[in-house]
């Protein structure tokens, strides 16, 4: 399976398989990943080297009941689909004091944990700071700017960036196997999964993801905006604006994390980043209200003008 090889190639990986061959697992991860769409999947594969006694081998009992979320002394949180709750992390701390059933540690499995709020981040610092034995809490999240410091100090972060060009083919072509359309999800998804699996089988999101790059590295005055405004219209305006907000958040990102390395999309400060951000979700609002198409897209272009110079002079 492609999700296990990408993750068996990463640091991350090789950082926790160490520490379990040494005997010294940390008692609470924190594994960064930009990659929303596939972050649970990915804490499995951490799971199964973590739980299985022949490291995550992927075929055992053990491996696969994980890969199932059955595996009793593996919990993991939140329900599929939905937000970490306090109610979660409740559950987490008295579960904690639960000895393993069958295995040596009990796991416990945290994805998302960017969205958690205050009072479930203090609730569960108190098992971080004091962690009963035999726990080890694998958290996992797309960015640690929202987790409270007191948080990130007691767990050991680790990071897993965007995978590299040449992996991800390796890894992916045995399952997409359309070399052409391959490549081209890989060289436009900033080696993130989510991206690529997504350009990959939506030609039109393709489409829409390279607009919404064109514009933000080549849009440079007002003359510009009525080129790219012909582009947009009453059919494409609600995936444009989607997609473009996917963009701007995914260049944010990376500039947060230094691995921004293009100069022309590095003219955007981050502050004008997420006021457009902002406004794209305010146009999207009018959209559903039936604004009139062109005035909203023309407003949206030269909005990105104006924030970006704007931020540029602050
Ligand atoms: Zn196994």
């Amino acid at each position: 399976m492609y999700v296990t090889e990408l993750i068996k190639s990463t640091n991350a990986y090789k950082i926790i398989s160490g520490e379990k061959k040494r005997g010294a697992l940390s008692h609470a991860y924190l594994i960064v990943c930009p990659d929303g769409d596939y972050l649970r999947e990915y804490l499995k594969v951490f799971a199964r080297l973590i739980a299985c006694d022949d490291d995550g081998c992927g075929k055992c009992r053990t491996c696969k009941l994980i890969d199932e979320e059955g595996y009793a002394d593996c919990t993991f949180y939140p329900k599929e689909g939905s937000k970490i709750l306090t109610a979660d992390i409740d559950d987490l701390v008295s579960q904690t004091y639960v000895k393993p059933l069958e295995n040596k540690i009990r796991l416990f499995v945290l994805s998302g944990v960017e969205n958690m709020g205050s009072v479930a981040q203090n609730k569960i610092l108190k098992t971080l700071e004091e962690p009963p034995e035999n726990v080890c809490i694998l958290m996992g999240a797309t960015m640690d700017y929202s987790l409270l410091p007191t948080i990130k100090s007691r767990v050991k972060s680790i990071d897993v960036p965007p995978f590299g060009d040449k992996i991800l083919k390796n890894t992916l072509i045995a399952e997409f196997s359309d070399i052409k359309k391959l490549d081209k999800a890989i060289s436009a998804g900033g080696g993130r999964l989510t991206e690529i699996v997504r350009i990959y089988n939506d030609t039109q999101t393709e489409k829409t993801t390279f607009l919404c790059r064109e514009i933000l590295t080549k849009m440079k005055s007002s003359k510009d905006v009525l080129q790219y405004s012909s582009k947009i219209d009453k059919d494409n305006i609600v995936r444009f604006i989607a997609e473009m907000k996917v963009e701007v958040m995914r260049v944010a990102k990376l500039k947060l994390a230094g691995l921004l390395n293009d100069a022309s999309l590095d003219e955007f400060p981050l502050g004008a980043l997420l006021a457009i951000e902002d406004l794209l979700s305010e146009k999207e609002r009018a959209v559903n209200f039936s604004a009139n198409v062109q005035m909203t897209v023309d407003s949206i272009l030269f909005g990105i003008l104006e924030e970006k110079n704007r931020w540029q002079k602050l």
